[in-house]
């Protein structure tokens, strides 16, 4: 089933994406509602039956357009990407051997086709990062690997836009890079885990301008779904609603010679198989 939230004339609404372009919307919830009322509530969603908006004509907003927590994210999650983030620093390629975690601050969140503001007076090295986002479904600590996908709600796209230039620059941790208001394009819709029986095959696209920048697959992280929930949850509660960004593949900016970053005017499209693609622009405030 994919889950939207879309824009109207009396707020934010969700709704279901039907097969034929329809959207029923789900009255008097949101998406953190609908995620913590759980698995009955999610089959009624699926066959409820009532008045239709066609999709093509909704502006989406992020799936979960205020999240209640940071957006838990992994770094350095794939092999190519790692040894060329690496490199550019001029360290030695290394895999990490444990998960390398840090967060986005909610006000990051941005919808699939909201722009995303450049402010050169704070940033002028924006870089890009397509990545899978899984979306938590049941309030877990300490979960095994082998009971991981019990805990998974769905999956989404998220664009893991990066202030080269703050990443590094505040005592080596990437918070304030990595959380500039606009910088967390998500969506187009949370594609429940039942319609997405094997994540680690898809296929991961980002282009600028329509320039193909990344095209890589799911199936190549260091630490794969599983073994991220397992880390993450060890000793710390996952909640319903909580996202967690797996990682981007190699051909990011900051890494190519020369150097490429973000301009205003740019587009960046970010498109996972399976799960359809966000498309934001640039533009300067
Ligand atoms: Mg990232």
């Amino acid at each position: 089933m994919k889950l939207v939230t879309f824009k109207s004339n009396i707020g934010l609404r969700l709704g279901v994406v039907r097969t034929n372009g329809g959207v029923t919307p789900i009255p008097g919830m949101d998406m953190l509602s609908l995620i913590e009322a759980g698995e009955a509530r999610l089959k009624k969603a699926r066959t409820d039956t009532g008045y239709m908006l066609s999709l093509a004509e909704l502006e989406l907003a992020a799936p979960i357009p205020t999240p209640r927590r940071n957006i838990f994210c992994v770094g350095m999650n794939y092999r190519e990407h790692a040894a060329e983030s690496l490199r550019a620093k001029g360290r030695p390629v290394v895999m990490p051997d444990v998960p390398v975690f840090f967060t986005k601050a909610t006000t990051t969140v941005i919808g699939p086709t909201d722009d995303i503001p450049f402010d050169a007076s704070v940033s002028t090295k924006l870089d890009w990062e397509v990545e899978l986002a899984v979306v938590i479904g049941r309030r877990g600590k300490n979960i095994r690997r082998s009971e991981a996908w019990d805990y998974v709600f769905g999956y989404t796209i998220l664009n893991d836009i990066s202030a080269r230039d703050l990443q590094h620059s505040h005592g080596g941790q990437f918070f304030k890079g990595k959380s500039l208001d606009g910088t967390c394009p998500m969506g187009p819709w949370i594609v429940t885990r039942d319609d997405l029986p094997d994540p680690h095959k898809l296929r991961m696209v980002c282009r600028v301008n329509g320039v193909v920048k990344q095209d890589w697959h799911t199936g190549d992280m260091v630490f794969d779904i599983p073994t991220l929930i397992e880390w993450l949850s060890r000793g710390m509660t996952l909640l319903p609603g909580d996202v967690i960004a797996t990682g981007t593949p190699h051909g990011v900016g900051f890494a190519r010679n020369p150097p490429e970053y973000l301009k205003p005017g740019d587009v960046v499209e970010c498109e996972i198989e399976e799960l359809g693609a966000l498309r934001n622009r640039v533009v300067a405030v």
